[in-house]
């Protein structure tokens, strides 16, 4: 055969990961070498406004899972204690007839609906549907939960409505100052860290709050090494010094802000030298970083999971929203608050109505319009639609308690992803029917009754939503392997079977966005201006966007907050800190996070060869002190235990972490999962788990 490669079909298409969702080209041939042919795949970045033509090596090697001999083809159910190929019409069936007895002796919330945050906006959407009309369950949540729900809802409280980026991507070179608050984006979301090179190019200040030296804290100008769980305690004391040294925006704050008094009041019992204790860095720092911040005009506050997984991670996040609001930098150029969404559709995921208390358009399930509305667009009487159900966890204690005992997961793969594992592979054991619809047998779906296969990125059609709320469009490129179906035309074969299919008929995943514009008309996320044929034209469009004639708002707030009275909101944070307590028997805090070649539970990344030659097994990042004191040697297997559970990594030592903190990385099941140690004590305001800060102890395995 001819030497070389040769091109047979070229797919424009979009990253499956994180939340820049960047544009590509996935080129697929044959190329010859040595006289043998072979299928080559190869993806370059496609120019567009969000990531400029960029893409990190999760994107590059996404097609490698996505054409993966693991791929599921066909539905499996399990019979005599194996998973086995079903034809879809009996797998169907037994979904349907498992619900029906429920519904009939149970009744509806016997069922539960578990979504996830990687879902395109249309499937979120729908599925929010399926649970309240075909289902009529008040059970339904998503691994979002575990995300950024505490931005979420700090920043609905603030400013009256939560968009992550309050401003453009754009807008980043021209700050003058950044802090960037438990976010690690050049692992977790590289294309980026070209706008903050920009910025620093520029002259702007760059300060991350992280426990550790990430590649992203070591490109910083001051670096703010916290002791995990103390982030609204330091946010308080930067707070304070901004007041102190006469940096306020007194006119933004007249002007555009309610509740200043109290909090001023409340800064008065700030002490900054106890502050830094508990934070475990200098005063000085604190001091240099709300210098750094107060006194230049335009900067931009960044949070994301470092802040947010914390029993107190909303208000956490509203601490950091004060320093905005005081210093007045919002709504205008250079100037906002972004939380950096971790999931690729985090921003979408959490406005149509997967969540516990959510209808589309960010409505909400108890205000009585919001569901006359949203029942008007459905078809249906307002008093059919159930009311607020719980979180994602909550509703894996639930199953636990056998309140719920069927549940339908679609897009997530909650064992992995659950606090306190032990106790959801306990629930998921007692349940009459476990549903999975994924691409692969994960951890979650190996447990299942019955498996429902799913298209890739590649093969199905629908809208996401960037960190920024810039809404995009990617289209199907080839077609499904095997009998894999979209998740969508999956919810409404099930929804036919239980004799609801009137609501659920629809011709593609256009037809399903039509009726979104619709259901988000005139509600916070307002999406009713966006169209297929506009996403086509345009480079994504910014919600809300109310008409097809208008744009999008890129700049959020800048004359108004969402508020009734257009007011934000200063909040008193009361806190010293949120770990959990160390003990003689668990002395250390044990946090966890991302590496740069895998996402999330690493149910897609793991797949990719690529990827997982990069990092093939789990690890605890341990400071070289305190692996001396533990005796514990580079690279050999640990136990990490906490009260809830243990499970077993290798070492790898360095000084890049806090000597009171172990870091482990998020994307491994099993005995490797660090979520058999995580807490899963929750937030009051957003029920978000406090995985960052759990007690534990270590020992080597070498001297079990
Ligand atoms: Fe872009 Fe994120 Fe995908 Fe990397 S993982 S290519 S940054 S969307």
């Amino acid at each position: 055969p001819e030497a070389g490669l040769h091109v047979s079909s070229v797919m424009d298409t979009q990253c499956p990961f994180c939340s820049v969702q960047c544009k590509m080209t996935v080129s697929a041939g044959t190329e010859t070498l040595a006289g043998i042919i072979r299928t080559v795949y190869k993806a370059e970045g496609k120019a567009n406004a969000a990531s400029q033509g960029r893409l990190c090596i999760k994107g590059m090697n996404a097609h490698q899972h996505a054409t993966h001999a693991e791929r599921l083809v066909q539905p499996l159910i399990r019979k005599e204690g194996k998973l086995v190929p079903v034809k879809w019409e009996e797998a169907l069936d037994t979904i349907a007839s498992s619900f029906s007895t429920l519904l009939s002796t149970q009744g509806p919330d016997a069922i539960g609906i578990y979504g996830g945050g990687s879902l395109s906006n249309e499937t979120a959407y729908l599925l929010g549907k399926f649970a309240r009309v075909a289902v009529g369950t008040r059970y339904i949540d998503y691994n979002g939960r575990f995300c950024m729900s505490a931005a979420a809802s700090a920043g609905s409280k603030v400013f009256g409505v939560d968009r992550g980026l309050t401003c453009r991507l754009a807008d980043i070179p021209l700050a003058r100052c950044i802090v960037l608050a438990g976010t690690n984006i050049a692992e977790c979301q590289p294309t980026l860290m070209p706008y903050f090179h920009q910025a620093k190019e520029n002259g702007a200040f760059v300060i991350v709050i992280d426990p550790r030296v990430t590649p992203t804290a070591a490109a910083a100008d001051l670096h703010l090494q916290i002791k995990p769980g103390m982030d609204a305690v330091l946010a308080n004391a930067m707070l304070k010094v901004i007041m102190d040294e006469g940096f306020a925006n007194e006119e933004f704050i007249r002007k555009r802000t309610n509740g200043y008094d109290q909090l001023l009041t409340h800064l008065k019992g700030v002490d900054l030298n106890e502050s830094a204790a508990l934070c475990g860095i200098e005063v000085e720092m604190i001091r240099q970083a709300a210098h750094a911040f107060g006194s230049v005009e335009t900067g931009i506050v960044f949070t994301a999971r470092g802040v947010e997984q914390q029993t107190d991670g909303h208000m956490a996040v509203r601490a950091f929203l004060n320093l905005v609001l005081a210093t007045g930098k919002i709504g205008r150029e250079g100037c906002g608050y972004g939380a950096i969404t971790g999931q690729g559709n985090g921003q979408g995921g959490r406005e149509h109505g997967q969540k516990a208390d959510q209808l589309p358009g960010y409505r909400s399930i108890e205000d009585e319009e919001d569901r006359a509305y949203v029942a008007s667009v459905w078809g249906v009487k307002p008093s059919s639609l159930p009311g607020k159900g719980v979180s994602a966890y909550e509703m894996m204690e639930l199953v636990h308690q056998r309140e719920i005992q069927a549940l339908f997961v679609m897009g997530s793969n909650p064992v992995v992803s659950n606090p306190n594992v032990r106790l959801v592979e306990e629930a998921l054991k007692k349940l009459n029917l476990l549903v999975v619809a994924d691409m692969f047998l994960t951890e979650t779906a190996r447990m299942a009754d019955v498996v429902l296969p799913v298209t890739s990125y590649l093969e199905n059609t629908g809208t996401m939503t960037n960190l920024e709320g810039r809404v995009l469009l990617r289209e199907a490129a080839r077609s499904a392997p095997g009998e894999a179906r979209d998740d969508w035309n999956i919810l409404c074969q099930v929804a036919a079977k239980l004799n609801k299919g009137s609501y659920f008929s629809y011709r593609d995943a256009e037809h399903i966005f039509e009726e979104l514009r619709l259901a988000s008309r005139g509600g916070p996320a307002d999406y009713y201006g966006i169209t297929y044929d506009r996403l086509r034209r345009e480079e994504g469009v910014y919600w809300p966007c109310p008409s097809t004639d208008r744009a999008g708002m890129d700049t959020m707030f800048r004359e108004t907050f969402a508020h009734s009275d257009q007011k934000a909101v200063f909040t008193v944070v009361e806190s010293c800190g949120a770990g959990e307590e160390i003990s003689e028997e668990y002395p250390l805090i044990l946090t966890n996070g991302r590496v740069l070649a895998h996402y999330l539970t690493g149910a897609q990344t793991r797949r990719s060869p690529s990827l997982a030659a990069r990092e093939i097994e789990n690890y605890v990042e341990i400071h070289p002190r305190t692996a001396r004191r533990w005796h514990i040697r580079d690279g050999e297997w640990v136990e990490i235990a906490s009260q809830r559970g243990s499970f077993t990594v290798r070492s790898r030592i360095k000084p890049h972490i806090r000597e009171d903190t172990l870091f482990v990385p998020m994307h491994w099941g099993g005995i490797q999962n660090v979520n058999r140690a995580t807490r899963p004590d929750l937030d009051p305001f957003c029920r978000m788990p406090g995985f960052k800060t759990a007690a534990v102890r270590i020992r080597p395995l070498h001297l079990a």
